[in-house]
């Protein structure tokens, strides 16, 4: 079984919505105050040519992020991942998350210090 250190979240920002349910769930957890917190979901506008703009969210951790350390001791999953309604947030071992990334684009992979 890897050490605690050797895991990490792995995002698919492909299907985040920009719900904002991760940030408010860290928040919520450890009760940050106004404008800190575990993560942040970032809104990415890409001009078009054509006028247009293209948005993508991309939720990333801070380092503030503890990795939910006093839930996942508890065998739960950390506050974000569980009430990510995409289901687009994955914690676990680093190697086996790595080894997901490799399947599909739009990914990140974050590892705490
Ligand atoms: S893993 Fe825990 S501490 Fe880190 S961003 Fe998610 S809810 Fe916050
Ligand atoms: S909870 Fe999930 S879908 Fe919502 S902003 Fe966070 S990562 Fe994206």
């Amino acid at each position: 079984m890897a050490k605690k250190h050797e895991y990490g979240l792995l995002i698919d920002y492909e299907y985040c919505t920009g719900c904002y349910t991760c940030q408010i769930a860290c928040a919520q957890e450890y009760q940050w105050p106004a404008g800190m917190g575990g993560i942040r979901v970032n809104e990415i506008v890409q001009q078009l040519p054509n006028d247009k703009a293209y948005l993508t969210y991309l939720p990333f951790p801070t380092e503030l992020c503890v990795l939910c350390k006093p839930r996942t001791k508890k065998g739960l999953k950390p506050a974000c991942v569980t009430h990510c309604m995409s289901g687009c947030m994955t914690y676990g071992p680093i190697e086996e998350l790595a080894k997901e990334m490799t399947k599909k684009p739009r990914m990140v992979l974050w590892v705490p210090k």
